[in-house]
């Protein structure tokens, strides 16, 4: 190898990961202050006026207060997002209506990806592979009536007084009569609509990734609480914590709090029952963290808070997205290949199973490097089992299954027999 190849290779290696960064409140000032509602859905439109091959827009619908929840999706060409072979990521912001980091975040984030597309080798190499939905309040009733403090919960619920960190399904409880704010339905049906490999909610009041599980019932609060994807989880959480301008650093950090790496289990920082990233991962496979941007709920200097977030947070969550395309990937489809949905997919040694939800057939499972034996199953079908199957950390393994259904082979075996027997 000549020293010239050489050092091409280490710079593809570096240029790789080497997104440039940019701050789009430099074009767009407004980005640096409080937006309303209002804002967020005239800031998309003009987006998807641009970039109508990368950006399509939608609401999740009214909420009381007559707002509506403003999603975007952005990705190359947008408008096959649902059929293409590419994981979606769901990042959302705002729950509570009173921490306001993350709706900034958000909508620079999407004028990010669209704007640095045609610039930026690296951005147009992650939409060819990611879908990005963005969604920067999830409570713009609460934040219409928040005031400025950095704490207190004046703006933190729904019109309708719901907390929606605690308002969502658990099979821990199962009896719990919760509340199921018109917010959380049209979360509920979006996640539906929407399976997402990867998921972000976005707080503040504290500087941190918190991940699974938010609240166990026979573990104490304080306590560690496991989720059996717990490793990859840690992963996960350091893999924004550390590349986080100071989220790892204890100077940064609120109060007394001692994050190690900028990370926690969400029950042994303190326990949350029916909260949105254990259902997430529970009930629809959506591998969602908590990322707490910053100590002051709602800070007063809007255009020092929203500047310092973004250049804080460029990196991790790029770096974070990346993951959506970790451990393994491929297409559960018939003897026909016609795509399978509603397909199991199993790992040896995690017990946690995942679904395909894709309309193609197409799935993706996070996994941290390591051998695993994986297998595929559904209603009606022999289960496939693959051995051995190594996992890198740099790219994800394709495994593909083509399932039996048992009442083809059932059919060939009667045929047989009646020849045998003519
Ligand atoms: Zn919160």
């Amino acid at each position: 190898m000549t020293l010239v190849t050489a050092a091409l290779i280490v710079l593809a290696v570096v240029g790789s990961n080497a997104f440039q960064f940019w701050d789009p409140a430099e074009e767009f000032p407004q980005l640096n202050t409080y937006f309303d509602n209002n804002y967020i859905g005239q800031s998309f439109e003009t987006l998807q006026e641009k970039h109508p091959d990368l950006v399509k827009i939608s609401s999740l619908g009214k909420t009381p207060g007559d707002n509506d929840i403003h999603e975007i999706t952005i990705t190359s060409d947008v408008s096959n997002w649902q059929t293409a072979n590419k994981p979606s990521v769901k990042y959302v912001a705002n729950m509570h209506g009173n921490e306001v980091r993350g709706r900034g975040l958000l909508l620079k984030f999407a004028y990010y990806l669209a704007m640095s597309y045609e610039s930026d080798q690296d951005v147009r190499d992650i939409m060819a592979t990611t879908v990005f939905h963005l969604l920067p309040t999830i409570n713009p009733d609460g934040f219409a009536t928040a005031t400025k403090s950095c704490s207190g919960v004046d703006g933190r619920y729904t019109s309708d007084g719901t907390d929606m960190n605690r308002d969502f399904p658990s099979s821990w409880q199962s009896g719990t009569r919760l509340k199921f704010a018109n917010e959380t339905k049209m979360l509920m049906n979006y996640a539906t609509r929407v399976p997402a490999v990867l998921g972000i909610s976005f707080h503040d009041g504290a500087l941190v990734t918190n991940y699974p599980w938010d609240g166990v019932p026979d573990i104490l609060s304080g306590k560690y609480a496991a989720s059996p994807d717990d490793a990859l989880f840690i992963t996960m959480a350091k893999t924004y914590s550390l590349n986080h301008k100071s989220m790892s650093k204890r100077a940064a950090q609120c109060g007394q709090d001692d994050f190690k790496d900028g990370i926690t289990n969400g029950n042994k920082w303190y326990k949350v029952f029916n909260g949105m990233q254990d259902w997430n991962y529970m009930y629809n496979d959506c591998f969602e963290v908590t990322i707490e941007l910053g100590c002051c709920k709602y800070p007063s200097d809007a255009a020092d808070t929203f500047g310092k977030v973004w250049s804080d947070n460029f990196n991790s969550i790029l770096k974070f997205s990346k993951l959506a395309n970790s451990g393994v990937k491929g297409r559960a489809t018939d003897y026909f290949g016609n795509p399978l949905t509603d397909v199991t997919i199993t790992v040896s040694g995690i017990n946690k199973t995942t679904k395909v939800r894709h309309p193609e057939g197409y799935y993706w499972r996070p996994l941290l490097g390591g051998t695993y034996n994986i297998s595929a199953s559904k209603h009606g079908y022999y289960t496939l089992a693959r051995k051995s199957i190594v996992v890198r950390e740099e790219e994800p393994t394709q495994i593909d299954f083509i399932l039996i259904p048992k009442s083809q082979v059932r059919a060939r075996k009667r045929r047989r027999r009646r020849k045998r027997s003519v």
